[in-house]
């Protein structure tokens, strides 16, 4: 499906892989901090068993939009891409389906979009409502760049 070649682009880095892992060592040895690479992970899992404990976070991720204003040349939802057919989910069914047809292991939603102002309004905003007052879900957003206003807006629902 066209919308799942989108999300799978936008997650993607565009920095290959063996760049990615040459920038990590240099970053490592420029800061002194070049250590086993067991080691290293032993330290990272410390870390996170600290902050997050020994549970298991279950995320779904619910994109309701793939309306983009940006044009990034390797994903299918820019916006110049016609041959996309465009949607934006409507808040009360979608929040409907999470509240009361989620799977049970499920702990925390991902609501992402392309960069649309219009779904931020539309439906994160009356949707994080809904799911604040009837779950406790965890929520967290992928919705591109947006104004401060709209990041304000977002931290006051969060
Ligand atoms: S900003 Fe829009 S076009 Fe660029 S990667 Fe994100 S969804 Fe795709």
């Amino acid at each position: 499906m066209d919308t799942e070649v989108g999300v799978v682009f936008r997650r993607q880095s565009t920095i290959m892989p063996e760049t990615m892992g040459r920038m990590t060592r240099d970053f490592l040895r420029a800061n002194d901090a070049v250590e086993p690479q067991e080691a290293f992970h032993a330290r990272a899992a410390r870390a996170r068993d600290a902050v997050f404990g020994r549970q298991v976070f279950v995320r779904g991720v619910v994109e309701v939009s793939n309306y983009c204003r940006q044009n990034c040349h390797y994903c299918a939802m820019r916006r110049d891409n016609r041959q996309l057919m465009r949607y934006r989910l409507a808040a009360d069914e979608v929040a409907d389906l999470i509240i009361h047809h989620r799977p049970a292991s499920i702990t925390d939603i991902d609501i992402q979009a392309g960069e649309d102002p219009a779904a931020v309004r539309e439906v994160v905003l009356p949707l994080m409502r809904e799911l604040r007052r009837h779950t406790d879900l965890g929520i967290t957003l992928c919705l591109g760049t947006l104004s401060s206003r709209e990041y304000d807006e977002l931290r006051a629902d969060a």
